[in-house]
Formats: structure tokens, sequence, C-alpha cells
């Protein structure tokens, strides 16, 4: 009891809404600084946060978020919608399991962590056409490191021309997620490097036009290195449950 009364007094702490209003601050402050001048969205991750916490920032005026566990996400999602809050886009950025694609390809509107072409495959097929095509991006594993999420530089050419291919997907761009270092020049390099090849591909490609990169941590590197999407979620919703 004495430990959930003090997980309550800890959440009164977080002020969404001016967390909201200083993440929007550094993105401008960042952008102005960098000479940036396209649009940079900003994606709240609420994956292990309440429903109450993604109303409030919905009453902000944040309508994209993003979830990474999919029973989790269905539960929040339909318990949204039965709410009246229909016009969420929802996004799905964590590890995608093949036996879980049919939920996948319908209850979100853009999937960022497509890294091979069975998930591809099977979320082509399962995607309801009424729905218009499931937008998806590639996202890359950026640190090398085998047991980590994303496919390699070499894999991104064969998995483009085949995620091109499909009828019910929309390639819409990359995603990285940066190696968790206290060296800020290795995170620099990793975003460079994927944002040389995004915009090789953004020149080639139709609709090729969504960077996803930079979190709580390492947003100011993602802003300056061309992210167009900025998944952020501690540093909105505080510490997830
Ligand atoms: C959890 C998560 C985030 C948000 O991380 P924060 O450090 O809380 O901002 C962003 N991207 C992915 C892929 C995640 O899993």
């Amino acid at each position: 009891m004495i430990m959930q009364n003090e997980v309550n007094k800890e959440q009164k702490f977080i002020n969404i809404a001016k967390n909201i209003e200083d993440t929007l601050s550094v993105i401008k402050h960042t952008r102005s600084k960098y000479n940036i001048n396209h649009e940079i969205k900003l994606l709240c991750v609420s994956k292990k946060q309440s429903i109450e916490k993604i109303i409030q920032a919905y009453e902000c005026g944040q309508r994209d978020f993003g979830e990474s566990y999919i029973n989790e996400a269905i539960d929040k999602i339909e318990a949204l919608n039965a709410k009246g809050y229909t016009d969420i886009n929802w996004h799905f950025i964590g590890p995608i399991q093949a036996n879980k694609t049919k939920y996948i390809a319908n209850y979100f509107k853009l999937v960022h962590s497509i890294d091979r072409e069975k998930i591809l495959k099977r979320l082509n097929e399962q995607r309801d056409p009424l729905k218009g095509p499931l937008e998806v991006l590639i996202e890359i594993n950026l640190s090398g490191q085998e047991q980590k999420s994303g496919c390699t530089y070499e894999q991104l050419e064969s998995l483009i021309n085949y995620a091109q291919g499909l009828e019910n997907i929309k390639l819409k761009g990359l995603m990285g997620i940066g190696t968790l270092s206290d060296d800020p020049n290795l995170t620099d390099q990793e975003f460079a490097q994927l944002f040389e090849v995004f915009n090789k591909y953004k020149k080639q490609l139709k609709n090729f036009d969504i960077l996803s990169l930079g979190m709580s941590h390492d947003l100011i590197s993602a802003i300056k290195n061309g992210s167009t999407m900025l998944r952020i979620g501690s540093s909105i919703f505080g510490p997830r449950g």
C-alpha cells in the first residue's frame, strides 16, 4: 500500500502539458540552430503509459502515439476508440513477431520496425484493402550488433525493392535506434550515416519522406541529422510503469 501511494505521489509531479511544451521548444530551437527547413513530427511514445496520460497529451493537441507491445496496444486503442478518441494515428514501433502481424496490419497507420521480407509479406496479405495501404518504414540496425533489431545496410536495397512490389504496403522511409552510449560522437556518426542513405533513396522513390530518428536522450543529434519524426516517451510521460 505504501508503495502504491509513493507511485501516485511521484506521478502527480509529471506535468504532461509542460513536458510537451518543453519538447516542442527544444525542437524549435534546435531546428533554427541547424537551419532545418522541413517539418519535424513529434510522435508521443505511450508504451507502458496509462490511457489517462494519453488523453492528457491528446488534449494538448497531440495525435500521433507509438506503441511497442501488441496486446497492450490493442487494449488501449480499443478503449480510446470506445471513448470517442477515433482520430489518433497509431504507430507500431516495437519488434514484430510473425504470429502478431494480423493485428499490426489492421490497428496501425504506420509501422516503423520492418526488418525482414517475411513480415512485409504477411502484413501485405493481412491488411484489409478497404483501409488503404499500410504505411511502413524499414528499420536499420545502426549498431551492427547481431542481437539488435533492424536489417543491415546490405539488406536494405532488396527489402526496399520487395516492399515496392506490394499492393497493400506503402513504403514511407527509414527508422533507426541510436546505440545507447556515453559518446555523443558515436550517435552523431550513426545518425549521419543513416541520413545519407535515407537521402539517396528519397531522391529515387516516390512517397519516401519519413526518417524516424531520435528518442528522449538523443533528439538533438537526430534533428541535426535530418530526422523528420522524433519518438519521444519518457521526457513527455515520465518513467514507464
Ligand atoms: C521506447 C521507445 C522510444 C521512446 O524512448 P524514450 O527514451 O522514452 O523517449 C522510442 N523508440 C523506440 C523504438 C522505443 O522502443
